[in-house]
């Protein structure tokens, strides 16, 4: 349904009791009355205040904005032509109020009480929180779901967060009337400050609620499952949406932050596992097969004669999952050439016979 074709369904002057010439002090007023009366802080729980004061909310947004107004006067007076009318992109409302979007409206009921000066007071987005995961070199390489833990606030269910005991009344905080905040004077400046009598709720509760103590609110430990991706590096940081703190208004995002544990031989290059691999002085020189070991069966690699010390051989596809675009990286193996540290007599000799044949200075290059 596009925007122009929900306005036209609606009757945001029936829903206000206002006439179409009414004026914005009568519109106003209206809503005011309304928003009195089946404000869902005074009505706990009673869907059809709920309704009735969504509808007038969604009337106010738009017979209150000038613009608006003629835009939905204008749709309406087209669809009593007959219809065929089409208003590409047209009115700024899509469908109706959520129940949510009130953080937006607050600034009315804030007029309302506060008779006057309008201050649209909308809730801060929440918090982004930090969570950290520690995690083994396998369980980074295969994937895996780590449970977090978050401390946090829900609203009390015997109050249904109004903090209100149910059956009490609420009615507005005298010395904010209703507004949530009162300004303090400092010389040339008035500041606002958050009214102190009611915590900056702007109501006054009766009775506090036996649960939650009038906070409306009760602590809850929520666990939240997130899912770490194979190939996940140490370091990253994963975002989920949505459950970081929240005051009234939009959620901030929960980011987890990954510790992977070293592996006992692979090292981590990007998507490349790494490798010191060792490789007998004989080996290197005559050239050999050896078995290297990678995360699952080991392979053959064929090790050419005259291997240098510090080649690096690249065995494709055997290195980390690639957390984006899907495969694998590659394991870069890192020749390490290893000289035995004793000699037994027999081995000494045929050294020293090798020596007489391999008459060769690799100090040339040095000038030595
Ligand atoms: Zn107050
Ligand atoms: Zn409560």
């Amino acid at each position: 349904m596009n925007g122009s074709q929900a306005w036209l369904e609606k009757d945001f002057y029936k829903a206000l009791g206002v006439g179409e010439s009414a004026t914005e002090a009568e519109i106003r007023r209206a809503y005011r009355k309304i928003a009195q009366k089946y404000h869902p802080d005074r009505n706990p729980g009673d869907k059809q205040a709920e309704e009735r004061m969504k509808e007038a909310a969604e009337a106010y947004d738009v017979l209150s904005d000038a613009k608006k107004r003629a835009d939905y006067d204008q749709i309406r007076r087209l669809g009593a032509q007959g219809g065929g009318f089409g208003f590409e992109g047209g009115p700024g409302f899509q469908g109706s109020v959520r129940f949510e979007d009130f953080g937006d409206l607050g600034g009315i009921f804030s007029q309302m009480f506060g008779g006057g000066r309008g201050r649209r007071r909308s809730a801060p987005r929440g918090e982004d929180r930090e969570a950290e995961a520690h995690l083994s070199f396998d369980d980074a390489m295969q994937g895996a779901t780590f449970a977090v833990a978050l401390p946090g606030d829900a609203p009390c269910d015997r109050c249904g967060g109004s903090g209100a005991e149910p059956g009490t009344s609420v009615s507005a905080c005298p010395v904010c009337k209703g507004q949530g905040i009162v300004e303090e004077n400092q010389g040339l400046f008035s500041i606002p400050r958050t009214c102190s009598a009611c915590g900056g709720r702007g109501r006054q509760i009766e009775k506090p609620c036996a649960t939650c103590r009038g906070a409306g609110t009760v602590a809850r430990t929520d666990q939240v499952r997130v899912r770490i991706p194979a190939g996940v590096k140490d370091g990253a940081r994963i975002r989920v949406r949505g459950r970081g703190g929240s005051h009234g208004g939009a959620p901030g995002d929960l980011y987890v932050v990954v510790h992977v544990a070293p592996h006992p031989i692979f090292g981590r290059n990007g998507d490349d596992l790494t490798l010191s691999l060792p490789v007998l002085f004989t080996e290197a020189a005559l050239g050999a097969e050896i078995k290297v070991p990678t995360l699952d069966a080991p392979v053959t690699l064929k090790l050419p004669a005259g291997t240098q010390n510090g080649r690096t051989f690249r065995v494709k596809g055997r290195g980390a999952p690639r957390v984006k675009g899907g495969g694998y990286g590659d394991l870069l193996a890192t020749v390490n050439v290893v000289v035995p540290d004793k000699l037994t007599p027999a081995e000494r000799e045929s050294l020293e016979k090798f020596v007489e044949l391999h008459a060769v200075n690799p100090r040339e290059g040095l000038g030595v």
